[in-house]
């Protein structure tokens, strides 16, 4: 494909896909197969070998402990966020403490240890190298994201070589992808359930201007919890200790899982069928009967939770679900009935399915990405600040500057003064929440405004701002305005990367695996073809003469195309290239080494000599 200049990237919990516009309608990228969707799916070894996508996802069976799912429930998270989930993945996750005390997540696989920002960077790399290598891309997020989720999703992009021109919420992108078709106006609300989160938006339609009036979500409510509800029974009923953390019973359990819940999708009754033998292990079979009901039943909490956070977006947009005029399912979880029929009974009203719920976030994230860069004015989307945004004031109490639903970008000030004499610097400690005190919000980072000239208390005047752009992404400024000392950050997470350690993930080489190892097999085999090339000429000039002029001409056009292989960068041209020169050489060579055997020792042949005789 031509590569365009933009795309529109979903990076999901379970699928990633991209899509741009073309010819003013969006399309996603497919492969040669026409399938568009990339499981977000990496298989590492320590070879080096990095597998992305189907290809991992086909190993994750037969080699767990080497593949990972779901990277995108550690983006932006600390060890103490993932105490759930931790029993469930079978790896080691670990918290490295820097020198400036951030604590960053690190996810040991195949041999090292990973960031979940480079993990989901191997994940956009690949989707980006589908689409034909495009250097800029929107990427979305949920829209319950915080801070810290969308600054490590950014940072993902940038270590994956795309230029992240915007951070979009992903319900946001489905209102996008639907509203081109119909540019009417009204109220939408879109409810999108994946794999791993929820998110809930109301947005308001006029005119072509997408205007969020609140979101509101859960990052820890998606289909993966239905599976591991299902898996839950399952393992009660064997007695198997989950504890010990077999990552190859825990994937297939998972699997069993995610199967049984999608046949239910389409039956009233279906089979979790487990069978395990092989190895070490005592072999294990387990079978059982779920019905729909049943699992309506198991999963009725959770769907319950998505429509209290429905209520609340509701709530802060001052509507009532009659007020809505058009729902919008997203998300692969929509597809369960249950799902569907809350939904509709909620909002009362039959939701939209027009679109495919596994696409429309990537056809949303083309037409921003193209509204972006093709400066076109007819449409404009107004998205919010998905949580508060505040500063700790005494007692732990959080002094909110931005409140939640909040249109971006956002810009709110406060003032501060000194509180002792001489005081030269003042710190500020930044939360995310909606919480009153410090403990129950998110700590995102601290702030130092120095350089204050030494005043008597209450003196100084320092006016803090904070800014959230479009992507939601937080910039603190503080102003002494005595003095003029002034400074500005991003907040850097407490437990992210900095700006350096994403430049040089950039440029680290191990960022690169896939390509590196590429590169290195790329080297070798130029390395044998050059020595092949060399030892052919000189047995040509040998012995060529003696070949029937069939096999000479054999040999010199498989040469010609071995050259040719060595000169491009295909790594599958030249291995081809290598293995045809191998063996229309083979004759020859075998006509050399006889003759070699014959002059040294009269008669035998070849076959009986050690390789170094020659
Ligand atoms: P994400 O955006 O988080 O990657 P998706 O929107 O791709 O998630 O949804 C993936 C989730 O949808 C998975 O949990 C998957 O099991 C579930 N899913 C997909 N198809 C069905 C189906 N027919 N019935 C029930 N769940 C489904
Ligand atoms: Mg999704």
């Amino acid at each position: 494909m031509t590569t365009p200049p933009v795309v529109g990237i979903d990076l999901g919990t379970t699928f990633s896909l991209a899509a741009f516009v073309e010819n003013g309608r969006p399309v996603v990228v497919r492969d040669a197969a026409g399938a568009a969707l990339v499981p977000s799916c990496i298989s590492l070894h320590d070879d080096g070998t990095v597998l992305v996508g189907s290809a991992a996802k086909e190993r994750a069976l037969s080699d767990p402990r080497h593949t990972i799912f779901s990277v995108k429930r550690l983006m932006g998270r600390t060890l103490a966020d993932l105490k759930k989930e931790l029993e469930l993945i079978p790896h080691q996750i670990v918290e490295r403490e820097t020198a400036d005390g951030r604590k960053v997540l690190h996810v040991a696989i195949g041999g090292r240890e990973w960031t979940p920002e480079e993990l989901s960077a191997l994940i956009l790399k690949e989707v980006r190298k589908r689409a034909g290598n495009p250097t800029r891309a929107v990427v979305t997020v949920p829209a319950y994201f915080g801070d810290s989720q969308r600054q490590a999703t950014r940072d993902a992009g940038r270590i994956a070589g795309l230029d992240v021109l915007r951070i979009v919420n992903e319900p946001t992108a489905a209102a996008l992808a639907y509203g081109l078709d119909r540019r009417g106006s009204g109220t939408v609300a879109v409810y999108d359930l994946g794999g791993g989160t929820f998110d809930c938006s109301v947005l308001s339609l006029a005119e072509g201007v997408f205007k969020v009036l609140a979101t509101n979500g859960d990052t820890y409510l998606g289909g993966d919890d239905f599976d591991r509800l299902l898996m839950h029974v399952a393992v009660k009923d064997m007695g198997v200790d989950l504890a010990a953390r077999d990552a190859e019973l825990l994937q297939h359990l998972r699997d069993a899982a995610e199967r049984t819940k999608i046949a239910l999708s389409a039956n009233e009754r279906a089979t979790f069928t487990i069978s395990l033998s092989g190895g070490l292990r005592p072999p294990l079979a387990y079978s059982r009967d779920f019905t729909r009901a049943e699992f309506e039943e198991l999963i009725r909490p959770l769907i319950d939770r998505s429509l209290e956070r429905c209520r609340a977006a509701l709530r802060d947009a001052s509507l009532t679900p009659a007020q809505v005029d058009e729902v919008v399912l997203v998300g692969g979880s929509t597809r369960i009935p249950y799902v569907r029929k809350r939904v509709g009974e909620f909002f009362g009203k039959t939701p939209h399915t027009g679109l495919n719920p596994d696409e429309v976030v990537a056809l949303g994230a083309a037409v921003q990405a193209d509204i972006l860069t093709s400066g076109r004015r007819d449409m404009l989307l107004l998205d919010v600040v998905p949580l508060s945004l505040g500063i700790e004031t005494l007692g732990g109490v959080v002094d909110k500057l931005i409140h939640r639903n909040t249109t971006v970008p956002a810009r709110a000030s406060t003032r501060y003064t000194t509180g002792i004499d001489n005081q030269t610097a003042i710190l500020l400690n930044i939360y995310q929440g909606e919480r009153e005190l410090t403990k129950d919000c998110r700590f995102l980072g601290t702030f130092k405004l120095s350089g204050i000239p030494p005043m008597p208390a209450q003196f100084a005047q320092v006016d803090v701002t904070f800014l959230v752009n479009q992507d939601g992404i937080l910039t603190v400024s503080a102003k002494e305005l005595r003095s003029g000392a002034q400074a500005q950050v991003t907040v850097q997470p407490a437990h992210g990367l900095t700006t350096a350690e994403v430049d040089r993930l950039v440029n680290d080489s191990i960022e690169n695996a896939q390509e590196d190892f590429t590169a290195r097999r790329l080297i070798e085999l130029r390395n044998k073809a050059e020595t092949d090339l060399r030892a052919t000429d000189k047995l040509l000039a040998q012995a060529g003469d003696k070949l029937p002029p069939a096999q000479r001409d054999a040999i010199v056009k498989s040469g010609a195309a071995l050259r040719s292989a060595v000169s491009g960068t295909d790594l599958a041209t030249l291995q081809a290239a290598l293995n045809a020169h191998v063996s229309t050489t083979n004759p020859l060579a075998t006509l050399v080494m006889n003759e070699v055997v014959n002059k040294r020792f009269g008669g035998t042949n070849a076959e009986n000599l050690d390789a170094d005789e020659v």
